[in-house]
């Protein structure tokens, strides 16, 4: 493997009482995909601007491939950015707009001619070159942003929620558009969102804060599937929570109990301590029955239809209310309000949570 691109570490960054960086360390990768994920107040956009070299740190340092940028101004750095507002020029063209950053590195003119064609290519909007911002959608608005933050061809390019004003249809295809274009440039994006779906689906690693701390870190499917702690697992999709007593133990395999029910739960390496678990369960993990097939007995407080799947609130006297999500086209039981049904799990599907950091 080779060097990480930007070595993060200790990074701190205090605004009067408040932490909103808490010795942060992370390493980021040459040519990744990195996005930061965490609700409003984490940190996040703070991260990306002590990065860009905007907010100072209070503490900590910055490497760029093993030198020292912790104090090293905005523009040294080099950094494409690329905001949550459109951030135009309103006065200039678009053809200005992209040009602007390589007027400013004093480029001769035959290059920027041709490198405004081509970022303009990049992201497919050729055809808007003498256009002036007032006269674009915003998310024509926020290509032209992303071709004038690549123009350059930064090392980096900073996304600080560049899709967040626009509507759920047109940012499910730009978030396709940017993906292929960070796998074609091979440019390391670092991209922050609190979206967790866009988290999910675009990035290679995610980065998930919470009060300026980072609570865990990792591909997709990783983090979905073993979230450390409730934090996590709450916020990257829905869990139901319980914490259950643990009868026996042999190697990785624990038995808990629902009432009088034992059950086994796989938890390689979990931390036991005490005799109570507290485990995350994803609903799409529990299956239905009728009564009596599964382990355990329920009846349907409450059904709700999403198109390709439905979200069933069960009530069982120890552990509901639970939610179950089922695929529609499934055959078995048609979840209904009133009914009694069983639910139950496969031994690997609960995840046992560490307590979150204090
Ligand atoms: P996010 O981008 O994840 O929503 P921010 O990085 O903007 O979070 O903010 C993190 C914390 O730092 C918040 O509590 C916020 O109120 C605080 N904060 C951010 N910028 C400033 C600032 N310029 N002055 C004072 N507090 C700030
Ligand atoms: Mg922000």
């Amino acid at each position: 493997m080779t060097d990480p691109i930007l070595t993060i570490s200790r990074a701190t960054k205090r605004y009067g009482p408040v932490h909103a960086l808490d010795r942060v360390d992370l390493t980021v990768e040459e040519g990744e995909f990195l996005t930061l994920l965490g609700p409003s107040g984490s940190g996040k956009t703070t991260l990306l601007s002590a990065i860009a070299g905007f907010a100072p740190l209070s503490e900590g340092r910055i490497d760029l491939r093993g030198r020292d940028i912790t104090s090293e101004p905005p523009e040294h750095r080099d950094f494409g950015m690329v905001f949550q507002g459109y951030a135009l020029f309103p006065t200039m063209t678009v053809r200005d707009n992209i040009a602007f950053p390589l007027k400013v590195r004093k480029r001769p003119a035959s290059e920027i001619k041709k490198r405004v064609e081509y970022c303009l290519g990049l992201v497919q909007m050729e055809d808007f070159a003498d256009r002036m911002p007032s006269q674009m959608s915003g998310g024509q608005q926020q290509r032209i942003a992303l071709a004038r933050a690549l123009s350059f061809e930064p090392q980096v390019l900073l996304l600080d929620e560049p899709l967040s004003a626009l509507d759920k249809k047109l940012r499910a295809d730009l978030q396709w558009e940017l993906k292929s274009l960070h796998d074609s440039l091979g440019v390391t994006f670092i991209y922050v969102t609190h979206d967790q779906d866009e988290a999910l689906s675009m990035s290679d690693r995610v980065v998930i804060l919470k009060d300026g701390r980072i609570q865990q870190q990792g591909v997709p499917d990783a983090l979905y599937n073993h979230p450390r702690n409730r934090f996590v697992a709450d916020f990257l999709g829905k869990s139901n929570f319980m914490d259950l007593p643990v009868r026996g133990r042999e190697g990785d395999a624990l038995t808990c109990a629902v009432g009088d029910t034992q059950f086994p739960v796989e938890a390689p390496g979990a931390e036991v301590r005490g005799d109570v678990l507290n485990l995350a369960l994803r609903p799409e993990r529990i299956r239905l029955g009728a009564p009596g097939e599964e382990m355990l007995d329920g009846t349907i407080r409450q059904v709700s239809y999403l198109g390709e799947r439905c979200l069933v609130m069960v009530d069982h006297d120890v552990i509901g209310p639970l939610l179950i999500s089922q695929a529609t086209w499934k055959e078995g039981v048609t979840p209904r309000a009133g009914l009694p049904v069983s639910f139950g799990w496969d031994s690997d599907a609960c995840v046992v949570m560490e307590a979150e950091p204090a």
